[in-house]
């Protein structure tokens, strides 16, 4: 085989304001009984994150990959050695923000596969590696393209729309919050991957009423504190909350966060527990990992990550059954009393109640020894530091309710 027959050729449409990038070629032809791969990858990278899409859909030849992130360095090519065709062929790699947390392993990836495309917010630091990012993009002649809401990429009968940052965020420069955030949809799924922005972008997409229901989260920022809002997740209400997290100093993930998801009924995987973690997205096709040779990637790299052999399969047709059994969809729905994804001031945990704005440990424990309240405001007064202007953000907060049963 040629290297031009399996290379998916890439086609550009610009499209009033907004790209849209379009794939066609070798992977579109229908070939009859040849079993589909439609799969999303979360990477074990360590301390980062890392996520391939992969999309083979049944009946048709060759995949399109692509790569959201690549973090720290060289493990990132010990995962992608099982995952990725034997083509070295990766379609689109985007870097939601500069972090090295998220670019470093883009450099080596960019060294040792066929990259079609990197898309990322424009938005450079001055740091030599990331520098080195940048000529080896140069040195390999990748194509490069700058994203922000509105944009989109399409296969098929699947998009990726860039959702966020939009003009706005991305003039405030905040590296995290400026990220790249994309909502991948195909026939009866869809992904929301949101790098490491906080609640202030989860604000703008929340008030922006931007749809962000998804069946799979990338939990943002490795599951920090300050992203995953409990009316964040309830607008997503995410079948599946995968987190890429390792041995880290920062208290990732956070308490509160697996509480939230756990809250709305999602099932949560983690790359520091379950290792390199597959969705499988089309069916329940069995699959093979592949034996990979040992030696070739460290020659590029000196970092070399042997497989393991073993990946974390989740199907989510199997997940949203019993999401849906659950009965957690309605209970979300609820108007009246306390919908599920507010904290009852009279049943919430601690860590729950530390979720509502001014709420301290201190006062959380005072909270729970003035139970039970009749109203929100009911607790002004009852609970020291709560005064007229506390009172009037935590109202606000649109958080705390008070169920009345
Ligand atoms: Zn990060």
């Amino acid at each position: 085989m040629t290297k031009e027959k399996t290379i998916p050729r890439i086609l550009v449409l610009i499209l009033a304001a907004f790209t849209v990038w379009t794939w066609f070629g070798i992977v579109a032809e229908v070939v009859s009984g040849r079993i589909g791969d439609t799969s999303i990858y979360f990477l074990d990278v360590g301390q980062g994150d890392s996520e391939l899409i992969k999309l083979k859909p049944t009946g048709t030849r060759g995949e399109v990959n692509i790569l959201i992130d690549g973090g720290r360095g060289g493990e990132i090519l010990g995962e992608l050695e099982s995952v990725v065709d034997s083509n070295k062929y990766i379609d689109i790699v985007v870097l939601t923000h500069a972090d090295i947390d998220h670019y470093g392993g883009i450099v080596e990836v960019i060294n040792r596969y066929n990259v079609g495309l990197f898309v990322w917010n424009g938005q450079s630091i001055e740091d030599t590696s990331f520098m080195v990012l940048q000529s080896a993009l140069k040195e390999q002649d990748v194509k490069t393209l700058k994203v922000q809401k509105g944009d989109s990429i399409k296969y098929l009968d699947y998009v990726i729309q860039v959702i966020s940052p939009d003009t706005d965020i991305l003039a405030k420069a905040d590296k995290n919050e400026s990220g790249v955030v994309l909502m991948f949809k195909g026939p009866r799924v869809s992904a929301l991957f949101t790098g490491d922005v906080g609640f202030a972008t989860e604000m703008v997409l929340l008030e922006s009423g931007t749809p962000l229901k998804a069946d799979v989260l990338k939990v943002g920022h490795h599951g920090s504190k300050n992203s995953s809002s409990p009316q964040f997740i309830a607008a997503v209400q995410p079948v599946i909350g995968a987190i890429g997290v390792g041995v880290n100093r920062y208290g990732h993930p956070a308490e509160t966060v697996l509480d939230t998801l756990t809250r709305f009924g999602s099932q949560i995987y983690r790359t520091d527990i379950n290792g390199t973690i597959k969705v499988v997205l089309e069916g329940n096709v069995p699959w093979t990992p592949k034996t990979v040779g040992g030696g070739l990637a460290s020659i590029f790299t000196g970092s070399y990550k042997s497989y393991r052999g073993d990946i974390y399969t989740v199907s989510l047709s199997e997940a949203k059954a019993e999401w849906r059994a659950s009965g957690i969809e309605a209970l979300l729905n609820t108007k009246d009393g306390c919908a599920l994804w507010r904290v009852d001031l009279n049943a919430a945990s601690k860590n729950e109640l530390m979720q509502i704005r001014h709420i301290g440990s201190a006062r959380a424990d005072a909270l729970i020894s003035a139970r039970p309240f009749t109203s929100v405001e009911g607790i002004k007064g009852k609970v020291q530091g709560i005064g007229e202007a506390r009172m009037r953000d935590i109202i606000d907060q649109d958080l705390a309710c008070v169920s009345n049963k």
